[in-house]
């Protein structure tokens, strides 16, 4: 398909003047980067900056048409001519390390040949899908070939998990971000992903917060409003938009729900999807095989995945993104539809960061960043999840009665570090010790608790 034919469903709107952006952003940004590198290279490893080198040359997230409507409340009537394409090309202001890790559990399985290559994917032609742990919120990092996708960015505070998911699949810079709805448990961290990971493209319902929408400008970010029916191309996977099929006004009912298709294997992102637009998904589904991944709207939510719904979509296996919180997230009313519905469930909450690889010839694997067991009773915190003292107060993760020890990390770093530590002058993000372990070191200089 040609890029440049506007489909039905989805308008463009091109970003502020790239150029601008970058002669206002350089000197403050090359200095804070040039600080940041000297710090740590000083005593804390090398650190991946964020800022890119355009090696990631695919890019290719093309939208074809979709079975819907010209895009009601689009800023823009989608026009026939391309919009000017944000530069791939940028001087990097900080070389990049060279990718590493190939993704956990993944299965190179011989790739057959789908055109997917990537000169940093592990396994061609494979699809990798991470459940970020971001705690209480969404952030879904999507490698196809050599295409990289992120579905929301977590609440404030989860760049760390975020970048260090990007990072370990080799990542350099994002060809789209999606944004399921601006509530701050999707949106929090994605200001500073969008600035420092500069997505080609992003895929919105809604309007994004001013915020976002700054750091999109300045990042040549080009927004596309999309509605059901609109069909992405993520390298060689596809997604299809499923809802919202116009704007309600109620930002969880206005979800973008996404299908995804990689080899031959369907994951179902619902954002905070619920009510008529959540049935509307159902029906749509119910007309094709079950979902082999469902991403369990609202963090497990009672008011959402009903009975029905579940009938409709028939999920293999569902991962509920959820930490400590007010609301009761995951309701055990919920985990128990899941199971009822022969659903195998797993949440970040309880088995931290989930990944899911699918080869070109279908073959599907998971890894798990905390435990591999299955949430096996309906019970709160989705059954035998690391409930801790901050969920009963919904003040997150402070020091609490249950070991609950506070260590910080920085937005680039590689280690974590005790309170006051002098690397912490750059940025400084609280997280819990026990998240810490996992994916940080601790700093040999200030000696944090281990
Ligand atoms: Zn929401
Ligand atoms: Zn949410």
């Amino acid at each position: 398909m040609t890029r440049g034919a506007a489909p039905r469903g989805v308008a463009r709107r091109s970003a502020a003047p790239r150029g601008m952006a970058a002669i206002v952003q350089t000197p403050a940004l090359a200095l804070v980067l040039l600080l940041a590198a000297v710090l740590l290279l000083g005593g804390c490893g090398s650190a991946a900056t964020k800022a890119g080198s355009g090696a990631d040359a695919s890019g290719s997230a093309a939208a074809t048409g979709g079975a819907t409507p010209a895009a009601s409340g689009a800023t823009e009537a989608p026009s026939a001519t391309p919009t000017a394409r944000p530069s791939p090309t940028r001087t990097p202001k900080t070389p990049r390390p060279t990718p590493s890790a190939t993704p956990p559990g993944s299965t190179t399985s011989g790739g057959a040949g789908n055109g997917a290559t990537g000169a940093s994917s592990g396994a061609s032609g494979a699809t990798t899908v991470v459940f970020v742990d971001v705690r209480q919120g969404d952030a879904v990092v999507i490698k196809a070939g050599s295409w990289t996708g992120l579905i929301d960015g977590g609440p404030s505070g989860s760049e760390p998990a975020i970048e260090a998911a990007l990072a370990k699949l080799g990542v350099r810079r994002l060809s789209a971000v999606v944004v399921s709805h601006m509530h701050a448990d999707h949106t929090g961290g994605l200001t500073h992903i969008v600035s420092e990971w500069r997505p080609r493209t992003a895929y919105v319902a809604g309007t994004p917060t001013s915020a976002l929408a700054g750091a999109m400008r300045g990042a040549g970010t080009t927004v596309v409003q999309v509605r059901r029916g609109a069909g992405l191309r993520f390298g060689a996977a596809r997604a299809e938009v499923l809802s919202p099929a116009g704007l309600s006004g109620d930002p969880n009912s206005d979800s973008l729900v996404l299908r995804l298709e990689a080899g031959g294997k369907s994951f179902l992102f619902t954002g905070d999807c619920t009510g008529p637009s959540e049935a509307a998904v159902g029906s749509i589904c119910a007309r094709g095989p079950p979902i082999d991944v469902l991403k369990v709207a609202h963090h497990g939510s009672r008011y959402s995945t009903s009975a029905t719904f579940l009938a409709a979509t028939r999920p293999r296996v569902a991962v509920i993104s959820v930490g400590p919180n007010s609301y009761g997230h995951p309701t055990p009313a919920t985990v128990g539809r899941l199971l009822a519905g022969g659903s195998r469930v797993y949440t970040t909450w309880k088995n931290g960061g989930v990944t899911f690889t699918v080869s070109a010839t279908g073959a599907m694997s998971i890894s798990f960043s905390r435990s591999s067991q299955p949430v096996k009773k309906a019970t709160a915190a989705g059954g035998g999840g690391q409930i801790d003292a901050g969920a009963a107060t919904g003040a997150g993760t402070s020091s609490g009665a249950s070991g609950g020890t506070i260590v910080y990390v920085t937005r680039t770093g590689e280690c974590y570090h005790a309170d006051g530590c002098r690397y912490l002058s750059s940025s400084r993000l609280r997280i819990a010790l026990k998240d810490a372990r996992g994916e940080y070191r601790p700093c040999s200089v200030c000696d944090p608790p281990r």
